[in-house]
């Protein structure tokens, strides 16, 4: 289940987040404090605060428990959003 929030900002790029996707098997999931989440703008990995709003930025260990399929996707978007700073 597609879950839509009132809005949270990325900490790293800014971009305005307001809403979240699970991933895995069970499509009725939805976040809770501390759950993973990744900025599909920018790639960087983030946990949902109290708030249920994707605003902290997760540690390389917290990333680590993601499916590497994501993790390889987090990656491309990473290297896409540091090209686009470069230009
Ligand atoms: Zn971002």
């Amino acid at each position: 289940m597609s879950t839509r929030h009132p809005g949270a900002q990325c900490p790293e790029c800014q971009s305005k987040i307001d809403g979240a996707s699970p991933c895995g098997d069970d499509p009725e999931l939805a976040p809770t404090p501390g759950d993973l989440s990744m900025c599909l703008y920018c790639g960087v990995w983030l946990l949902f605060d109290e708030q249920l709003l994707p605003t902290i930025r997760a540690t390389e260990l917290d990333a680590r428990m993601a499916p590497i399929e994501l993790r390889r996707e987090a990656e491309q978007i990473r290297a896409l959003y540091v090209e686009r700073l470069a230009h």
